[in-house]
């Protein structure tokens, strides 16, 4: 609806015609006051105000009603005779008026400019319920993600008590079983050792995700000899999977870390680095000096690379290439810990990789993380 608001009836009556005509309803006020009471009251799409009346002028009306958030954002077209001086013009456009047309006017140039506000009061309407729909569309996903979490935690929780069982079953049975010196059997309990490993792992994984949502991961930061720490992880890995790492190093230091999980996010990087090489045993370790105070530790693999567009999101929760998340077992938060861990440590990770080509996973880690 439309206000007009003019002291003069036959000014209303005349451009009301008008409006009407053109399919606008109109309501209409004949002073400041009785203006501003229905602008409270109801609500308008544009105010056309006249700008000389007895009592409250146009100009304070529009003052006033800036004033308010219901009604500071309705725009007016300052109808008038007089003031057409250029301070006046500026002064109506202070008062949030949009627009100011002189006396007498066209009344097809003021049909054009109220058909120009009700386009625009249009598009805000239709831009305010889009908002508003996907506002809320975020409100149910992360309702929906808050479950998710929750979810994973309960899961993994429950998942762990009776795996911690079952291996240390697998333990007392290997024991039981040495005296028979079985090959086969021993076989079948080194099988059962690598499943429960992988199934350990993967909880783990789990459960860090849920320390890292819910802000509980905690580090224990000690100082200790960087490069035995990476030896360590580096024979982990050769123990139980078919490969070839190379090792070499440029520096040391004895970092301020938490050294089990500044180990953990080596294995992880190793662990891909065989997983995503099927037809290469090659892995190639390094640490050299990022700078003084930091230390840079590279994992070079001759696997199947990533290409450049995905780069970008591998450290994302739960992403995974899409050519490769077929072929090959996963989660996809293994790196998501990783950087987590790494960013927790004031440090950064990156890669460079080459489709068909191979990856190259690095950190770079403050030397004194704990200062
Ligand atoms: P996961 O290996 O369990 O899927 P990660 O978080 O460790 O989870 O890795 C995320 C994704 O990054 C993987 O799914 C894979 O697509 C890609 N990726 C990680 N490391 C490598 C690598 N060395 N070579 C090729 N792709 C890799």
């Amino acid at each position: 609806m439309i206000l007009i608001v003019d002291d003069i009836p036959e000014n209303i009556f005349s451009l009301k015609k008008v409006l009407e005509l053109n399919n606008f309803s109109v309501d209409t006020a004949s002073s400041g006051e009785e203006a501003l009471k229905k602008i409270l009251k109801n609500s308008y799409f544009l105010i056309i105000l006249d700008v000389q009346m007895p009592g409250m002028d146009g100009f304070e009306v529009a003052e006033t009603i800036s004033g308010y958030s219901k009604t500071k954002d309705i725009p007016i077209i300052f109808l008038s005779a007089v003031n057409t001086d250029k301070k006046f013009i500026t002064k109506g456009y202070e008062y949030g008026g949009l627009d100011y047309v002189t006396k007498p006017f066209d009344a097809d140039i003021l049909l054009l400019k109220v058909k120009t506000f009700y386009r625009l009061y249009k598009q805000k309407i239709e831009l305010k319920f889009t908002q508003e729909s996907l506002r809320e569309e975020i409100e149910v996903r992360k309702a929906a993600e808050n479950k998710k979490d929750e979810f994973i935690s309960i899961a993994s929780h429950e998942l762990k008590t009776p795996l911690t069982s079952i291996k240390g079953y697998v333990q007392l049975l290997d024991r039981s079983l040495t005296k028979y010196k079985d090959p086969v059997l021993s076989n079948y309990i080194t099988r059962t050792n690598l499943q429960i490993h992988k199934l350990q792992s993967l909880v783990n994984d789990l459960l860090d995700i849920s320390k890292i949502d819910s802000g509980q991961i905690e580090f224990n930061i000690m100082p200790f000899e960087f490069s035995a720490m990476v030896k360590n992880a580096i024979e982990t890995i050769q123990q139980t999977h078919d490969c070839k790492i190379s090792f070499s190093k440029t520096m040391d230091a004895i970092v301020f870390a938490d050294e089990q999980r500044i180990e953990q996010v080596i294995i992880n990087f190793l662990t891909n680095a065989v997983k995503y090489s099927p037809d290469s045993k090659d892995v190639e370790v390094s640490i050299t000096g990022g700078s003084d105070q930091t230390i840079l530790l590279t994992v070079k693999d001759y696997g199947i690379g990533i290409p450049e567009e995905m780069q970008a999101n591998v450290f994302n929760k739960f992403y995974r290439v899409e050519e490769s998340s077929t072929k090959f077992q996963g989660l996809g938060i293994g790196l998501y810990i990783s950087d987590e861990i790494i960013r927790r440590h004031k440090g950064f990770c990156g890669l460079r990789s080459e489709p068909g080509k191979g990856s190259e996973f690095f950190f770079s880690l403050p030397i004194n993380g704990h200062q």
